[in-house]
């Protein structure tokens, strides 16, 4: 499952920055998630919940941000966004000659930490 690798991945970083920081509890996490990533937020979601027992953030509440795949499009010069993961044209003048400039996110967004002990 690449849900849990991801997951725990976050969790590597957030309990490093509890460390680092010196937070006691983490509230939420907020990630940033493109929607061409792959990855799936219901199973990221579950993934959190499985991997977080034991850590900083066991009483943590995970929140997906997803983002839109976008682009910009060097045959009409504008910049796009569309619904889908993919993109295969530019949707405003069909050309082929964009490039992808958001939807590939896979970041840790924000930390909600409880630092009152
Ligand atoms: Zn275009």
């Amino acid at each position: 499952m690449h849900e849990l690798s991801i997951a725990m991945n976050i969790l590597e970083i957030v309990t490093q920055t509890c460390r680092e920081q010196g937070y006691q509890r983490v509230d939420s996490v907020s990630v940033r998630i493109g929607r061409a990533s792959g990855v799936m937020t219901e199973a990221l979601n579950f993934a959190f919940e499985c991997a977080r027992s034991g850590t900083v953030a066991d009483q943590a509440r995970i929140v997906i941000e997803e983002v839109p795949v976008g682009g910009h499009c060097r045959d009409c010069g504008k910049g796009f966004q569309v619904d889908e993961a993919f993109v295969f044209a530019c949707p405003l003048c069909g050309g082929t000659a964009f490039q992808i400039t958001s939807g590939h996110e896979l970041e840790l967004a924000e930390l909600e930490v409880d630092d009152e002990g």
